[in-house]
């Protein structure tokens, strides 16, 4: 139940916003979402922030390319406006142009003395969101709607640290509420990215800093809750480049997204939801080109419609192993492991130790492989020496799988049948972590294994056990007649009895068609006489037996002996 008046944040980020038509389509679903008052977060017009970040950089090496670039997103700006109607166009114009008559002679200023300090990149590239908060304010004023619209860097106060920045939430607070106080719209229209620091110079929250906006605005104006409007359907249960049957997940619960992040998924960053955890609000991830989809509910609570939530891939790893007998019962070596890895600013992505404490195994991003081995043959020597510890080996080319959900905890079994899901696979499993909160096991693979365990996985965990991969050979009368009566039944067998058919190739006597998914059902005909493949009757049973299909059936439909003879 939505409270009566209570704010609603909504985020846009920069591809939400990429054109005029992006714009009005942003208005249609500030309308259409329920709540009245609305504080809306934008980005930049896509592509703009990197821009702006490179006119300084092209300025300090006097590159004159940049008075065409500064012109180039000048003129997109005021096209933009032309084609967006907007009443106060005039007057917005001519804000706009003396924004750029300020960059121009920052832009100078790094020209001349062929330098530019941290603080003129966070000046310059904040303008993005400041054009962009005014062009959507602008628009809705035209329309007839009540809005206005905010300069975070008037009230929202931050420090920044080395990659990051923290928040004077008391200050900003106290701010907000003023001007909040003033500005009695029902849509407030909010610059993302950018902030004031302390002494009150123009900061940002750095890049890709606007979700983390929505969820400081969401907590400073309590909101009920927060969407992420992104160009996604919410989040997925697999990256979808890697994984076609990626499911989008109705609800995570904060822990398990932040998981999921950490290994790389399409979430919203673990730090950028900070403040909306501290304050329990829901965040929805949604999509502008898709605003019926329900979207992702990111909150304290978590769906059991999956055990697993989602798994997520982090590449590039090596495997870094110690072994030997003298660690066994000897306090402080991992101590001494992590503490010379630490010295030499080598990261540890995951640990896992067999109880036996005969070796010690973590892995690290790939490139500083070698390094951490250097650095811990160094630090044993004196154990290696006198072969209480056997050997520091390293293994280059690793992946990391991770999988992912709260419910783990209650369900065992969960990692067995991760194991045989990849053991049927045949995928090496070098090494396994399960995080004390039994929130996500990973397991080391080589690269070249990474995407096979990972739709393994995958299939195993979303996809119905009893999914079929089906091999037709022959398609004359009879294998005709199956396809056409397995099209028609597929459905039915599929809610009724939780069965999937897979029709995943097809020959005649000459030639084939394989699909990684599914033969297109309505085409096969077409496509079989057209195609290219020649029938190999050894390359097609590969096919269909597949790498992450628990099962699979090749069906002669021909009165051919040789074929059984091949098998
Ligand atoms: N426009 C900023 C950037 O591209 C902030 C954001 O879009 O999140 O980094
Ligand atoms: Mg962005």
């Amino acid at each position: 139940m939505k409270i009566p008046f209570a704010w609603t944040v909504h985020k846009f980020g920069g591809t939400s916003v990429a054109n005029a038509e992006r714009y009005q389509k942003v208005v249609k679903i500030i309308e259409n979402e329920p709540g009245v008052r609305k504080g809306i977060v934008v980005s930049a017009m896509s592509g703009v922030t990197n821009t702006l970040i490179k006119l300084v950089e092209l300025a300090k090496s006097r590159d004159e390319s940049y008075f065409i670039e500064l012109e180039l997103i000048k003129e997109k700006h005021l096209k933009t406006i032309d084609e967006l109607i907007l009443k106060d166009a005039e007057s917005l114009k001519l804000s706009i142009q003396r924004d750029f008559e300020e960059i121009k002679e920052i832009l100078r200023g790094v020209w001349l003395i062929k330098e530019y300090s941290e603080r003129t990149v966070e000046l310059v590239s904040g303008f993005g969101e400041v054009w962009s908060a005014q062009f959507l304010d602008a628009l809705l004023r035209s329309q007839g709607f009540s809005s206005s619209w905010l300069d975070a860097r008037k009230v929202l106060v931050v420090t920044p640290r080395a990659n990051a920045v923290s928040v004077d939430w008391q200050l900003s607070k106290e701010r907000t509420d003023r001007w909040i106080a003033v500005h009695k719209t029902d849509y407030v229209i909010i610059t993302g990215f950018v902030a004031s620091t302390p002494d009150g110079v123009a900061t940002t929250l750095k890049r890709n800093g606007s979700d983390f906006s929505g969820s400081i605005f969401g907590s400073l104006l309590n909101a009920s809750q927060i969407t992420i409007w992104t160009d996604v359907d919410g989040v997925l249960s697999a990256d979808p480049r890697l994984v076609p049957d990626a499911v989008v997940l109705d609800e995570l619960s904060y822990a398990e997204a932040t998981e999921l992040a950490y290994f790389g998924a399409k979430v919203v960053h673990p730090d950028t939801m900070t403040p909306a955890v501290e304050k329990n609000i829901p965040i929805f991830i949604r999509n502008t080109l898709n605003p019926l989809a329900l979207g992702t509910k990111i909150h304290a609570g978590s769906s059991k419609k999956y055990t697993i939530k989602g798994f997520s891939t982090v590449d590039q790893v090596a495997l870094i192993n110690i072994e030997g007998t003298g660690m066994m019962g000897v306090p402080g070596v991992a101590n001494k492991v992590f503490g010379a890895l630490k010295e030499v600013g080598v990261s540890v992505i995951m640990i896992s130790q067999a109880s036996s404490e005969h070796s010690i195994c973590f892995a690290v991003p790939e490139t500083e492989g070698l390094k951490a081995k250097e650095v811990l043959t160094k630090t044993f020597f004196a154990e290696l020496y006198e072969k209480l510890i056997e050997k520091v080996e390293v293994n280059l080319g690793c992946s990391i799988l991770a999988a992912v959900g709260d419910s783990m905890i209650e369900h065992p079994g969960i990692a067995g049948q991760l194991f045989s899901a990849l053991g049927q696979a045949s995928v090496n499993v070098k090494a396994i972590a399960q995080g004390s909160s039994e929130r996500n096991i990973s397991v080391v693979v080589s690269n070249s294994d990474c995407k096979k365990a990972l739709r393994a996985a995958h299939t195993s965990f979303f996809i119905s056990q009893q999914t079929i991969s089906i091999g037709i050979i022959g398609s004359g009368l009879i294998g005709g007649e199956l396809i056409k009566q397995i099209k028609e039944q597929k459905d039915l067998l599929k809610t009724e009895k939780n069965i999937n058919l897979v029709i995943r190739g097809i020959t005649n006597s000459k030639k084939m068609i394989l699909s990684e998914q599914s033969v297109n059902l309505d085409q096969w005909k077409n496509e079989l006489t057209n195609s290219e493949k020649e029938l190999d009757l050894t390359s097609f049973a590969h096919h269909i037996k597949g790498e992450y299909f628990p099962y699979s059936v090749i069906i002669d439909c021909t009165s051919n002996q040789h074929v059984s003879h091949v098998f």
